[in-house]
């Protein structure tokens, strides 16, 4: 099975990069990845500032990318995430501060945690794991885009629905499409308040399929019996319009009449907070799947 080294490290999302392997379509493959830290922070919670200063680690970078046989503009690549493997430890920092969408004082550290037997113990409490994946997109039409920066490529929309066995549908915008995928988080919340997820590093088992013309314009998720549309943008405002007009689309591409396709979502879709402290925020629609297709 082709297998994808963490050595292949990206700053963003971009048509520029020379693809580090070519897969057909309907091919598995496993992506190495790092931490958002760059492997910053040890297993101790110990940050190498010094190193940092120096220039030692990427941040947030993403591994690809990967170039998808047949995948052209206009087309979807369909990415089925087969497996998320962690290792045993994730670190995080916490953002007081000006961080996002708060601004609570506070000192700056950075923690680790371990959880070998699955929970992250925190406070006397101990909590399941849930791994997802942060960083996930194509390559963007026009200018290279920052791992940091969530937009219709997918990229950096830390929404924790993406996790195995989710199926995510990108708009295609350059030959190959050019998958790339990073900041694994052991656990994070709806919103990663906190700035940080418990970020981690790992490996992540995916087949990808060209689905042609078809019409995706935002990242269309499908996961445990739900539909989602993720949509970021720079403010809540843009974000939650783009997600529901997307899911409007997306009903009515599907056959629904346009005037029931709006009373469905009233009766049923749900937004939510995926992530409150990228570049661009991000929102998802969420209706149950088996009511996207009009009878
Ligand atoms: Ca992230
Ligand atoms: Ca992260």
């Amino acid at each position: 099975m082709l297998r994808i080294s963490r050595s292949n490290k990206i700053p963003t999302f971009s048509s520029e990069h020379p693809p580090v392997a070519h897969c057909q379509d309907g091919d598995t493959v496993i992506f190495e990845t790092n931490d958002c830290f760059d492997g910053a922070v040890g297993p101790d919670g110990v940050r190498d500032w010094e190193g940092k200063k120096l220039g030692k680690y990427m941040g947030n970078p993403a591994t690809g990318p990967l170039y998808v046989e047949g995948a052209e503009p206009g087309d979807a690549l369909c990415v089925e995430i087969l497996d998320i493997q962690i290792r045993s430890w994730g670190a995080m920092g916490c953002g007081f501060g000006e961080a996002g969408f708060i601004n609570i004082p506070g000192e700056y550290e950075t923690r680790a945690f371990h959880y070998d037997d699955g929970f992250v113990k925190i406070g006397g409490k101990q909590i399941p794991i849930n791994p997802m994946i942060g960083v996930i997109g194509v390559a963007p039409a026009g200018e290279g885009i920052s791992t940091y920066t969530p937009d219709a490529h997918g990229g950096n929309m830390d929404c924790n629905r993406i996790v195995k066995g989710a199926k995510i549908l990108f708009p295609v915008a350059a030959p190959g499409a050019l998958l790339a995928m990073g900041d694994l988080h052991a656990l994070m919340g709806d919103g990663e308040v906190f700035q940080y997820g418990l970020e981690t590093s790992g490996e992540v088992t995916v087949r990808v399929s060209v689905i042609k013309n078809a019409g995706v314009k935002q990242p269309t998720l499908y996961q445990a019996g739900k539909a989602m549309v993720v949509a970021s943008a720079k403010t809540y405002d843009d974000a939650i319009r783009l997600a529901l007009e997307s899911m409007f689309d997306l009903l009515v591409s599907h056959g629904w009449d346009r005037t029931e396709a709006g009373m469905l979502m009233s009766m049923k879709c749900s937004l939510a907070i995926c992530q409150t402290v990228d570049p661009q925020v991000t929102v998802r629609a969420m209706m149950d799947e088996d009511l996207i297709v009009a009878e």
